[in-house]
């Protein structure tokens, strides 16, 4: 048996790394004040339809959907914003507090065409911050995602952003817009003339050359903004310039979800080849409102952690994997049965100790204990035991000692914290 197309196993060896960013992540969260919430892998299918828009690439062709057994049309999450805005909602978490701070981590699902850094079950570190409309909060998670990859030891990646306007300048934008698409009708793909008339913008985000090239004269977003859209912007640029995060005005990013009000941003490597973007976010001001609840603003950002996690390993930040402190040989029945014990006890008093049940020879043993790279070894033999001793052999200076049987687990668990300590 093999996993199906575009799904994959995250190994051992893999998830150290993993480990590293979702450590770093959720320490650096912590600290700004954002809050955990995990939310269900599954949803009604309308909530996404909804909320990310009918006429996108993700709603049209690439979520998993199905009915269940009584006819409900359910949708493997294909993003986290969502859910998290329906949580928001439903649990009329507005009422508690009028600033709420999320993270959440996990899995996502779209039925895309499977390559490098682009797979159907992917994950996503991701950021939402409800009920604050100032453009500092855009700047903070901007610099949030810069402090992240600079804690990571990131380097070439850089930060594209771009103001979408709202609801009262993006028309103006749309039929400027749309008098160039007209003009340029014959050189669009048909998903595009599909989309014209009743979702101009999407057109901007097709990755279809011929379609780039027809609009790589089309106008910028940032040229019809309103004041208040265009003020805004300003104080996430200048804000952005203050802390130090180096930035690019990209008027060819929209982004592929339709909720998206005000500052969108990615953040682009160039170390995966075509699938670029390792994070993505904006805000979105009149979703809250959209799905039911109160007029609220939002903005959030998701990472792709497989792809953070790839471009990690291409800069060869895996950290080392963890080392075994102690490797005991225990060498017949009555060493096994005593050595057992210690084994369990040194591993609950944070010595990493190994054994090795098989009843191999000591040379067997010795073999194994240098494979796993062990600091000591402890040699438990009959007739040590039979006068109450046992061996402690130091792998790196080859030298040996005799520790007594009673004392054992203290005298190790102070030796070891003491030589862990000194390094
Ligand atoms: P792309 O343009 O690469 O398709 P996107 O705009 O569809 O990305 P978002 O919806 O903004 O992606 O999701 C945020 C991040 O999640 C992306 O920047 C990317 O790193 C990651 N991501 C999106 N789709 C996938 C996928 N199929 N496999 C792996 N990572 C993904
Ligand atoms: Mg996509």
């Amino acid at each position: 048996m093999q996993t199906i197309r575009g799904f994959r196993d995250i190994l051992p060896e893999q998830i150290r790394i993993w480990q590293k960013i979702e450590t770093e992540a959720t320490g650096l969260f912590k600290a700004f004040g954002f809050e955990e919430i995990r939310i269900p892998v599954i949803e009604k299918t309308e909530l996404f339809a909804r909320s990310i828009g009918e006429t996108t690439d993700i709603v049209e062709k690439e979520m998993y959907t199905f009915a269940d057994r009584k006819g409900d049309k359910l949708t493997l999450r294909p993003e986290a914003t969502a859910s998290i805005v329906r949580s928001y909602i439903q649990h009329k978490m507005y009422a508690v507090d009028p600033v709420r701070k999320f993270y959440c981590i996990g899995p996502m699902f779209r039925r895309e065409r499977p390559q490098k850094g682009r797979y159907r079950q992917f994950y996503q570190i991701d950021v939402e911050v409800f009920g604050v409309a100032s453009a500092y909060i855009d700047s903070q998670l901007i610099f949030l995602l810069n402090e992240l990859f600079r804690r990571l030891g990131l380097t070439g990646l850089s930060a594209h952003i771009n103001s979408l306007g709202c609801p009262e300048c993006r028309p103006g934008f749309q039929t400027t817009l749309l008098t160039l698409l007209e003009s340029k009708k014959d050189q669009l793909c048909g998903n595009c003339l599909r989309r014209m008339n009743k979702n101009p913008l999407r057109i901007l985000d097709c990755k279809s050359p011929e379609c780039k090239a027809a609009i790589s004269d089309a106008p910028a977003t940032i040229d019809h903004l309103c004041r208040e859209c265009s003020d805004h912007f300003k104080i996430v640029q200048s804000t952005l310039e203050k802390q130090g995060v180096d930035f690019k005005v990209d008027n060819t990013l929209v982004r592929g979800l339709d909720y998206y009000t005000r500052t969108a941003w990615e953040i682009l490597t160039t170390s995966l080849g075509a699938q670029s973007a390792v994070a993505g976010g904006g805000r979105y001001d009149g979703l809250v409102q959209e799905l039911g609840g109160p007029e609220t603003p939002g903005i959030g950002f998701a990472i792709g952690f497989d792809r953070l996690a790839e471009v990690m390993e291409q800069l060869e930040k895996a950290p080392d994997p963890d080392t075994v402190d102690l490797f005991i040989i225990a060498l017949g029945e009555a060493a096994m049965e005593k050595s057992y014990l210690w084994y369990s006890e040194l591993n609950q008093a944070g010595i990493r100790t190994e054994m090795d049940f098989r009843g191999k020879s000591m040379k067997a043993l010795m073999k194994r204990a240098d494979k796993l790279n062990a600091a000591q070894v402890l040699i438990v033999g009959e007739n040590e035991l039979e006068r109450n001793a046992v061996v402690l052999r130091d792998m790196g200076t080859k030298t040996q000692v005799s520790l007594a049987v009673d004392t054992l687990v203290e005298n190790l668990t102070r030796k070891m914290t003491q030589s862990n300590e000194t390094g």
